[in-house]
């Protein structure tokens, strides 16, 4: 991300925009309150085109409202341009020029960054900043995500990837992820691969009823809740180990259910205690993406304008 910002313009009102597989939520944010919240469909059919005529029609409604534009996306964001590990995911919106179609509609600065790194950084608010450092958050949830943040700094260059560790090794015995390498915690702990166990059972149910189960004590259930909580233990000790995180923070639908970060964090204190570190849930709910986004572009904007070096 490139920004500029001249030295008279105020950062007050943010239009922020998070776009998921499935909708797409806009916002004005102003001292971390959203306001005047809509949300719609992703375009499926056709998308690259009705994605740019949705944006142009944001824009439009918001018209006046904001000194600047901060996006939460899905998939990877390299340079304004929208991609993902499987570009398959994202159907017609592979490669999708996402800066630049808003810049058609606005002079504001516009900044952009993947909507988990997003996660992590209204997450990140939320710590004092004296105490940790290093910092990640993980969703766990259809797929799993990740933030990092090092000496207090949001990695998202040069290429957008940092914080996909839902794609290190969990299994190399495992089951073949959508990023085509196999045995990744993703394809082993997410909601995605607890369904794809437990949809073959004799007595085959979802997601969430395996987590009723679960907490019934039902064998089957737990092993699956157990061999999930336990890739995502390995991973949080492979952060501490590799980049001496301080604290994780983690949510999601399998993150946040009942029951499952005590036993994430309960295999963690099996290990030797180099490798524990401090867990919490997360704390924002759905509008994570919107708020952290605002925050960060406005940060990054604040540093181009303070020390003349442009960042993001
Ligand atoms: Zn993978």
């Amino acid at each position: 991300m490139s920004l500029t910002v001249d030295s008279g313009q105020t950062l007050q009102r943010c239009l922020a925009l998070d776009i998921g597989g499935t909708k797409i939520a806009s916002a004005i944010v102003k001292n971390g309150e959203i306001q005047q919240r809509k949300q719609i469909s992703t375009p499926q059919d056709d998308a690259a085109q009705v994605m740019h005529q949705t944006l142009a029609q944001l824009l439009k409604e918001y018209e006046g409202q904001f000194d600047y534009v901060a996006v939460a996306s899905t998939g990877i964001i390299n340079q304004g341009i929208l991609t993902a590990l499987n570009p398959k995911n994202l159907g017609g919106l592979a490669q999708f020029p996402l800066k630049d179609s808003i810049a058609q509609h606005t002079d504001k600065p516009i900044g952009l960054l993947n909507d988990v790194q997003a996660a992590a950084y209204a997450e990140y608010q939320l710590q004092n900043p004296n105490d940790v450092q290093n910092f990640t958050f993980i969703t766990v949830s259809t797929g799993v995500g990740g933030g990092l943040i090092l000496n207090h700094r949001l990695l998202t260059e040069p290429n957008g990837i940092a914080g996909h560790i839902g794609h290190t090794l969990a299994d190399p015995n495992g089951p073949v992820c959508g990023c085509g390498r196999r045995g990744c915690v993703e394809a082993i702990a997410s909601g995605r691969a607890i369904e794809a166990a437990s949809s073959q059972w004799d007595d085959p149910c979802d997601p969430k009823e395996v987590f009723v189960r679960f907490r019934q004590n039902d064998e089957k259930a737990t092993a699956l809740v157990t061999r999930s909580a336990q890739a995502i233990a390995n991973l949080i000790a492979d952060l501490k180990i590799g980049l001496d995180m301080q604290k994780v923070v983690v949510g999601g639908s399998i993150g946040l259910a009942e029951g499952y970060l005590p036993l994430v964090q309960s295999l963690l204190s099996e290990l030797p205690a180099v490798y524990h570190c401090e867990l919490e849930s997360a704390k924002f709910g759905q509008d994570a993406g919107l708020i952290g986004a605002a925050y960060w572009v406005k940060d990054c904007l604040l540093q181009a304008k303070n020390t003349g070096v442009v960042y993001g």
